[in-house]
């Protein structure tokens, strides 16, 4: 919407889809909403990672530079964080233009479930039971 609002496109309403409380900003959206932060939160639980926090775009997708492990971890956290970008996006369109109702659940649950097939699609030596995505234990 903030990018829309530069371009001066007029709009009856540019405050944020996800939490309706501020204007919508790619920063507001990605890093400081509320709704975000949660989906941030269960990630961090799921990947067993420091909560995450970010002050920039670049921040969350470098995230992954930080938080240790070995490469496959990393890479992994890396994917997922975009993955989850994707999603949330997606999700917002969704309720924007067809009017679906947003729910972290079925954002978490892509965000699993697209995840997995990312990673098993793009380290093929390392394939990866569903059960072990899962619980974000791989070996
Ligand atoms: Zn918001």
């Amino acid at each position: 919407m903030d990018a829309l609002r530069k371009r001066n496109m007029t709009m009856e309403d540019s405050s944020c889809v996800l939490c309706g409380e501020v204007d919508e900003t790619v920063e507001h959206m990605f890093i400081s909403c509320g709704f975000t932060s949660t989906i941030w939160a269960l990630i961090s639980m799921w990947c067993k990672i420091p909560s995450i926090f970010a002050f920039t775009i670049k921040d969350l997708l470098d995230l992954h530079d930080h938080v240790g492990g070995p490469e496959w971890k990393r890479a992994a956290i890396q994917g997922i964080i975009r993955i989850g970008c994707w999603c949330i996006w997606r999700a917002r369109n969704d309720y924007k233009f067809n009017n679906k109702e947003i729910k972290v659940e079925g954002i978490m649950r892509d965000i699993k479930a697209l995840g997995f097939f990312w990673f098993n699609t793009r380290y093929k030596r390392n394939v990866v039971r569903w059960e072990d995505w899962r619980s974000f234990v791989i070996l």
